[in-house]
Formats: C-alpha cells, sequence, structure tokens
C-alpha cells in the first residue's frame, strides 16, 4: 500500500492569500501547503481522500488512470471543492463516491448538474454511496472502516485501511472509536496550530491523541500557517511523530 500526501494545508492553504509572515513567505518547499487530501494506491486499486479545490493541480502529475473510490470526510469546500474536476476520470466509468448523508446532500447542493434526470453532457458521473461510521465496506477487495469524528459539532468520518488510518478535521474523537485505531502502523491526523481552535486539534491535542492511539508512526495534516516553519517544528516532535508535507509518499 502506498500513500501519496497530495496536500496537507489547512481551508486556506499555506501560504495564505495576503500574508507575509515568515511561514507565508518561506523558501522551504515544505511550508507551501495545498489543502488537504491523499491518494492511496493497493496494487491496481486506487483510492482518494477528499477532493478540494487544489484537486486539478494535485492530480496532474500523477499517473491517469481510474479512481476506484473517493472518500469523503466531510462537506467542507478544502475537502469537496474539486469535485467538478473529477470529470476526466469518468473516462473510466462514473466515479464511486463515499460518505455519510450529511456530506453527500451537501454535495448535491454544490454541483447540483451531476444528480439532475437529464444531465447537460460532460458533467462529472458520480456514484453516490451513503455510509455511516459502522459501516464497514469494501471497493475492489480493500477493506475499508469508517471512523465517526467531531469536528466541533459536526459527526465527520475518518477512514481506516489496513493499519492505515486517516482522520482530519478532528476535534475529539468519541470514546467507542478507539477501538478501531488499534494496532496502527500509519495514524494521519490533523494538527491545526499551535494555539487553540474550536473545531480542530491543535499541536498539543494532537499529540495527546497520538499518545492515546499509539501508532508506530503517526504524521500531522492539515496545518495552517500559525503552526510555525515545517522545519522547526518537526525538530521538537517525538521520534514517531512528523510533519507531513505535500508531495510525501510512505509505504505500508
Ligand atoms: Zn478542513
Ligand atoms: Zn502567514
Ligand atoms: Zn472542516
Amino acid at each position: 500500500m502506498k500513500v501519496k500526501f497530495l496536500g496537507t494545508g489547512t481551508s486556506t492553504g499555506v501560504p495564505e492569500i495576503g500574508c507575509s509572515c515568515e511561514v507565508c513567505t518561506s523558501d522551504n518547499i515544505k511550508d507551501r501547503r495545498l489543502r488537504a487530501s491523499v491518494l492511496i494506491s493497493i496494487n491496481e486499486t486506487r483510492l482518494l481522500i477528499d477532493c478540494g479545490p487544489d484537486f486539478r493541480q494535485q492530480i496532474l502529475p500523477e499517473q491517469f488512470s481510474k479512481i476506484h473510490a473517493v472518500l469523503l470526510t466531510h462537506e467542507h469546500y478544502d475537502h469537496v471543492g474539486g469535485m467538478d474536476d473529477l470529470r476526466p476520470f469518468c473516462r473510466f466509468g462514473d466515479v464511486d463516491i463515499y460518505g455519510n448523508r450529511t456530506t453527500l446532500n451537501a454535495l448535491k447542493d454544490r454541483i447540483p448538474y451531476s444528480f439532475t434526470e437529464n444531465k447537460y453532457p460532460g458533467v462529472p458521473l458520480l456514484n453516490l454511496h451513503e455510509i455511516e461510521s459502522d459501516d464497514f465496506f469494501s471497493i475492489q477487495g480493500v477493506n475499508i472502516l469508517p471512523v465517526k469524528l467531531m469536528h466541533y459539532k459536526l459527526p465527520i468520518l475518518g477512514y481506516r485501511i489496513g493499519n492505515f488510518a486517516y482522520l482530519t478535521d478532528v476535534k475529539y474523537i468519541p470514546e467507542e472509536e478507539y477501538d478501531k485505531l488499534k494496532d496502527l502502523d500509519v495514524l494521519v491526523i490533523s494538527a491545526l496550530r499551535i494555539g487553540d481552535h474550536m473545531s480542530h486539534l491543535n499541536l498539543a491535542q494532537a499529540l495527546d491523541e497520538v499518545k492515546k492511539i499509539s501508532p508506530k508512526q503517526a504524521y500531522f495534516i492539515h496545518m495552517s500557517h500559525q503552526m510555525g516553519l515545517h522545519d522547526k517544528v518537526e525538530r521538537d516532535l517525538p521520534e514517531n511523530v512528523s510533519l507531513s508535507y505535500d508531495g510525501l509518499d510512505i509505504e505500508l
């Protein structure tokens, strides 16, 4: 199983438009963060988690082949803003989209033309699959377990695939969900910034979650410029925790 981090930034991306802080003006490419998404390959099966507004730019350098499923975490723009750019992938057939009911309903409002009876030629053809947090499902023989997370008051989904889990936009994890996160080789979890935030874990809180879940290795995602410079933050992290960066490839 291979995981490519297509984007590791928060909703605004980094640099943030109009900001001249040391992170937004840094020359280090690891301080440039597109909106959060990963592309997972398991043999010939390709899964995309989230499809934000930077999707076009993120997928252009990748091999052009079928995406077997898009797993959506929630309906915020930074996670679904690029859905229309799935159009080219309809050459391989309709694209299968998985998400909870709230997310799929919001998608129908966002790109209604994909869901009308008489579709304008060329619109993205999407098959929606509604899942809830306890529905185990399988794509091309790959088993996927959704994990319920709370993003302030909004219930959203994380996903476990084998010994890999992807949890973004987390504020807290309901106690009963920790059972699904045992014995992970890799945990990817959001850590927004140093300071507190109403709907996201900050760095200290994300480190506490890593300690509690105790994966072999953890990577932080969904970072804002207020996290600080990549190299500086990275130096003080425990040995099994790293900041991710755009373009990072890992193999499990
Ligand atoms: Zn987000
Ligand atoms: Zn900045
Ligand atoms: Zn969000």
